[in-house]
This record gives structure tokens, sequence and C-alpha cells, in this order.
């Protein structure tokens, strides 16, 4: 098998005054594992339905292998959309799960019977074959819903949030196993999340999406590590963002002072001196102990391996995090450094709800 190449050319869908999808613009290629990280509103479902046919665009194109499916039926797509919750019928045993959808097609008997024990075996459930979905876990839930897809003859998997009906040790297993189950078939998937950590931990590609358009495309290093945008900087890696001014440029570089920590290094694209920016502070790129900044704890939440403090600073609030450090509580007096350069960006790009 070998999932379609997914191209989506400035696609908009409009219900109402609210623009769901406004001018969305990418490719996926044939066996890639692409994830939609964006926030709940931000248009990711609707893209999902529009590529699998259950939405019509109001403009734009959708190509497989460089042939648009507009003009196509959902089931002549060969696209499988498994909605939030995976939709399992309570009342039907799992091989009528998998078989309903090419029941009501009217697809032979025969056939069905073959592409269902196909894609229970694929999914290593053929055994669990008359059991029904609340006798399973929420690992193999997940999995029935994957064999629907592939019964289908699905050649791309669009996966809308998941694993968000999984506990947090599942979803750990759950997302490797659903990643490795798609490659070794070939399949093309997309798949929607709010959640960035679930999107770094799949993806060959991330896209990061907001109010109907994508913000960026990239690996998951060049979304976290690189945003476009301040809005992407706080959404994927929680960012500090802090109001600040540019007062030396130099090329990329240059240096802002920010308001309550002082001048610090950053790397801008194409502002000039005297421009309002915002710099992002990245969570951990804040190194507690160091000498140069001094801030008092005002809460902290451990998890797991890492500590999570706010700390003020004069009138700012930052998020840190650090590796456990013993004895620290609320009052706390702590010193720290940044790890240098940071990024800046244009105040004005912000067009957020407040910053923080
Ligand atoms: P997401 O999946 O990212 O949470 P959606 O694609 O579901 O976002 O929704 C994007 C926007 O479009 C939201 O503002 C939502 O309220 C609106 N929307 C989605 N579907 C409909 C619909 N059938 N009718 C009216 N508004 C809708
Ligand atoms: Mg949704």
């Amino acid at each position: 098998m070998r999932g379609a190449k997914v191209s989506v050319r400035d696609l908009r869908k409009r219900y109402g005054a609210v623009k769901a999808l406004d001018g969305v613009t990418f490719d996926v290629e044939s066996g890639e594992y692409f994830v939609i990280l964006g926030p709940v509103g931000s248009g990711r479902s609707t893209l999902l339905k529009c590529i699998a046919g259950l939405e019509r665009p109001d403009s734009g194109d959708i190509l497989f292998d460089g042939e648009s499916v507009l003009g196509l039926p959902p089931e002549k797509r060969l696209a499988g959309y498994m909605p939030p919750g995976y939709a399992l019928f309570p009342h039907m045993t799992v091989w009528e799960n998998v078989a309903y959808g090419l029941w009501i097609r009217g697809y032979p008997r025969r056939e069905v019977e073959e592409r269902v024990e196909e894609a229970l075996k694929l999914v290593g459930l053929l055994h669990r074959a008359d059991s029904y979905p609340h006798q399973l876990s929420g690992g193999q839930r997940q999995r029935i819903a994957l064999a629907r897809a592939l019964a289908s003859g699905a050649r791309v998997l669009l996966l809308d949030e998941p694993l968000t009906a999984l506990d947090a040790v599942l979803t750990l297993e759950v997302r490797r196993e659903v990643r490795r189950l798609a490659k070794s078939l070939g399949l093309t998937v997309i798949h929607v999340t709010h959640n960035q950590e679930e999107a770094m931990a799949v993806a060959d590609r991330v896209a990061v999406m907001r109010r109907g358009r994508v913000e960026q495309v990239g690996s998951p290093e060049e979304v976290y590590f690189n945003p476009l945008t301040p809005f992407e900087a706080k959404f994927v890696a929680d960012a500090n963002l802090l109001p600040g001014k540019l007062v030396e440029v130099e090329g990329a570089s240059g240096v802002a002072e920010v308001e309550g920590l002082g001048p610090v290094r950053v790397l801008h694209r194409g502002l000039a001196a005297g421009a309002e920016v915002l710099v992002a502070v990245r969570p951990e790129s804040i190194r507690v102990g160091g000498s140069r900044f001094r801030g008092k704890v005002l809460d902290l939440s451990h998890l797991g391996h890492t500590l999570r403090l706010w700390v003020e600073v004069g009138k700012l609030r930052l998020r840190v995090d650090t590796e456990p450090v013993l004895g620290l509580k609320p009052g706390s007096e702590i010193t720290f450094d940044l790890d240098e350069p940071l990024l800046a960006f244009e105040y004005s790009s912000w067009e957020g709800e407040g910053v923080e």
C-alpha cells in the first residue's frame, strides 16, 4: 500500500461570520506523519472534514497525488476520518464495527469478510473480533477505529484528536503504536491535536494552526526552537513573552531592553532599532542557580522530572522549568541566567489576548 500525497490549496470555509478556514495551504508527502497543532476552534476539524469529503470548502482545492478530489464523494476518496472519541458503536462487536462502513456501501459479503479480517490482523486484534468495545482497553479501541479506516481501503488517515480519550500512560504507548502502524503500512497520516508534546512525539512535520490559518509548517524542532510568531512561541513551547524595546541591531541579531530584566541578546527577523518587541523566553531556557538575575518563587509544581516554578521578577511573572531543586518553596529567593540569544518578535505581531 502507498499513502497518497495530499495537497491543500488556499482552502476557505465560512460558517456565517466565522472563518473556520481562512486560506490554508500545505503539502503532505506520501507516507508522511503530519500533525496539525492548534488550539480548540482553530479550524482543525473543519480542515480534516474537508479533506475527508464530509464538508465542502467554499473555495480552494484538495488534491490526492496531484488529482483534485473535490468532486469525489467521501467513500471514493480513500481517506479515513476518525472523529474524536473514535465513535465506535457500543452495541456492535469489534467485527461489526469494522465491517459496518463496508456493509452500508454494499460490498459483497466475501469481500467484507476478507477486508475486515485483514484489517483486524494488521492491528493485532483478530482474536478480539467477537468482543464489544467496552470489553477492550482504550488502546485496543483506538486500534479498532484504525482497523475500520484500514478496512475501508484508506490511503490517508485523518485522525481528529485521537488520543484525548486515553489516560496519560496509555497515551504514550498508543501514540507510538499508531505511528508505527501507519509507517509500516506506508499510510499518509494527518493527525490533529492541541497537545504540543503529542505533536513533538509523533510528527515528521508539524503545521501550527490558529484562527483558520497555518502559521508555520516545519519539523518539530523548527516549530519549537524557531517559531515564526509570538503566538507559536507561547502555544508550542509555552514561552514567556516579555515586552521590551530593540536597542541595538546588527543584521539578524541585536540587543533588547526587556522591561524589568534589562538588556538581553536577541535574534529577530528584519526589525530596526527602536522597535517595540516581545522577547520569547522558553521556561527551560531560564537557568536557575545562575548569577545574573534575581527573583522570588511564587508557586511551584512538580511535573515528574522537571519542576515548574512561577517566579516574580519585579513586575514580571515568569514560568520556569528546572531540574528539581531541594528546599525551594513559595517565598524562596532564586538567582538565574538566561540562555541567549532569545527570539524577539515585533510587538504588533502578537494580535493576542494580552501578554503574560
Ligand atoms: P477545531 O477542530 O480546531 O476545534 P473547528 O474546525 O471545529 O475547530 O471549528 C472552527 C470554527 O468554526 C469554530 O469557531 C467553530 O465554532 C466553527 N464551526 C465549526 N463547525 C461549525 C458548524 N457546523 N456550524 C457553525 N460553526 C462551526
Ligand atoms: Mg475539532
